[in-house]
């Protein structure tokens, strides 16, 4: 049995960041990881993502600028190319220097639960019908942060078919002549813009509008680009069956009289993730391996305040896609940074490892709202960017989410070119800016940001929500002319200042 105060399973950004901020609290920890440390995001998510939109966002902030040439069709060799050097080619090596810099030991290999502060790591990668499994104890805290897995739809033929997941997309070395991406979220949003950008003839398919969680304008004005890309965008309709034959895909869309078909080169299935706490073992301790991991905002698990030092510490902790709460890199790191400092705080230097911990436990559960062992930016606070053209940055609250929790707001909303700076950035800007404001306390509570780089707006809105800054307050944060930030003026304006 090897034994460390704190075992962390899964090495994604967000395990990495729990067991970084443990050990810096003079715990020791072993990080297991079944693939490659960095997860998810790094080699086929975000990072390669991002990567493969970079060009044609590139060439279309400087396509229609006086002056310049036109730029000219991307080069798909060199993308991948330069996708690759961005993902390290897959190699996770300078991931394991580092947690080896800084003293945390990495075991390879699945984890899974074996009860109560147990864990069994089985070796990967070994002949058939052997199997070496190493037990492990934490003496206080086990993190789970296995993060999601792709959903796939039960639509007849499609599990046949092979389909594209989102790791194919972004890994893909050639560009299908024609592309059907199924789902209008984020991911295939995306995904139909990089594959457009890249010369695929795309076609869309989403069952309600695009980006279907976010301010309405937001989803109609991604389509609205996406069709004037040369995107053949469907909404409001389902795919019914799906067949692959030789080098193509056929999709029947819809139903009945109204049914037709669609042909591809190859289809992608981007219609969600599902929290990873399948084959984790959940059911050793009492948990249902079926549902994500519930936390609270100390990010222990709810169900699983077990007995460990002084019979009243959460021993089983979760952040990240696995606990449902929220599927981004930044938001699942900021729980992980929530997390490392709490265990650091319970049981970290100051205690010796022989007696309880009950004192610093008392500590962490009487830390206050704000303070940095409370995710608390999770509730009114989660920030996301949608890096389609134009970008769709939101934070807070929508007017649905605000209306289905009974809030009382004013909506405020401008053009952004309103603002003199969009002007001089591009002669064909275009966007949006919209502000809930609590009417009562005269506090942003959600903003949503419509436009080139909107994303560069978000963090002025997120503090001011994070903040509770007044928009009698934000009235004397001037603004600098001519940039597009001067929209806060404008809203500020709109709102009757
Ligand atoms: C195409 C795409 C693009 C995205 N773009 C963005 C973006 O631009 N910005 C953003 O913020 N978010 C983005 N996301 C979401 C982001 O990727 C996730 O929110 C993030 O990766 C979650 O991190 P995580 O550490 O919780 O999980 P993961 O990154 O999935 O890491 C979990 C790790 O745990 C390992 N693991 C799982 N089970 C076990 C086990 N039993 N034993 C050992 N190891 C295990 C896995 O191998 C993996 O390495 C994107 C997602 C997709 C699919």
């Amino acid at each position: 049995m090897e034994t460390y105060d704190v075992i962390v399973i899964g090495a994604g950004p967000v395990g990495e960041n729990a067991a970084d901020r443990a050990r810096r609290g003079g715990l020791s920890v072993a990080l297991i990881e079944a693939e490659l440390v960095g997860g998810e995001c790094s080699y086929w998510a975000c990072m390669p993502s991002k990567t493969l939109l970079r060009p044609g966002a590139a060439r279309a902030a400087t396509t229609g600028i006086p002056g310049l040439p036109e730029p000219g069709p991307l080069d798909p060799a060199e993308v991948f190319a330069w996708r690759d050097r961005v993902t390290g080619e897959g190699d996770d090596q300078g991931q394991e220097d580092w947690l080896a810099s800084v003293g945390i030991t990495l075991i390879r290999g699945h984890g899974r639960l074996a009860g109560v502060r147990r864990v069994e790591v089985t070796a990967g990668e070994l002949p058939e019908g052997v199997s070496t499994t190493r037990a492990l104890e934490a003496r206080r805290a086990v993190v789970v942060a296995t993060g999601s897995v792709p959903v796939l739809p039960d639509i007849p033929g499609l599990a046949e078919a092979s389909p594209w997941s989102s790791r194919d997309a972004t890994a893909a070395d050639a560009v299908p002549e024609s592309l059907i991406v199924l789902g209008g979220g984020v991911v295939g949003c995306e995904m139909a813009t990089a594959y457009a950008d890249l010369g695929s003839h795309v076609t869309l398919i989403a069952r309600g509008g695009l980006l279907g969680s976010v301010e309405p304008f937001a989803g109609a004005a991604v389509a609205d680009s996406l069709r004037a890309a040369g995107v053949d965008v469907r909404t409001g309709t389902s795919v019914t069956r799906v067949e692959r034959r030789g080098t193509t895909v056929t999709v029947t869309v819809g139903g009945g009289d109204e049914a037709q078909q669609v042909t591809a080169a190859e289809i992608l299935v981007a219609t969600g993730r599902t929290p990873r706490t399948a084959d984790v073992g959940l059911e050793s301790v009492g948990l249902d391996p079926a549902t994500a991991l519930a936390i609270d905002d100390t990010t222990a698990v709810l169900t699983a305040r077990g007995d460990d030092a002084g019979g009243e510490a959460p021993w089983l902790y979760a952040c990240g896609d696995v606990t449902g709460r929220a599927a981004t890199t930044h938001q699942g790191k900021y729980q992980a940074r929530v997390c490392g400092d709490v265990l650091a705080a319970s049981f970290g230097e100051g205690d010796t490892g022989t007696g309880t911990a009950t004192a610093s436990v008392e500590r962490v559960a009487d830390a206050p709202p704000w303070s940095p062992l409370r995710a608390t930016a999770d509730h009114g606070a989660q920030t996301q960017v949608v890096f389609t053209r134009p970008q769709v940055a939101w934070v807070g609250l929508t007017r649905a989410e605000a209306d289905a929790a009974g809030r009382d707001v004013d909506e405020v909303a401008v053009d952004l070119t309103s603002a003199a700076g969009a002007g001089v950035t591009h002669p064909d800007y275009a966007g949006r800016a919209h502000l809930l404001v609590d009417r009562e306390r005269r506090v942003i509570v959600g903003a949503t940001f419509v436009g080139p780089d909107a994303g560069e707006m978000l963090h002025a809105a997120t503090i001011a929500i994070v903040g509770e800054v007044s928009m009698d307050r934000l009235w004397h944060a001037v603004p600098a002319f001519p940039t597009v930030s001067e929209v806060w003026l404008r809203l500020c304006e709109t709102y009757g200042l």
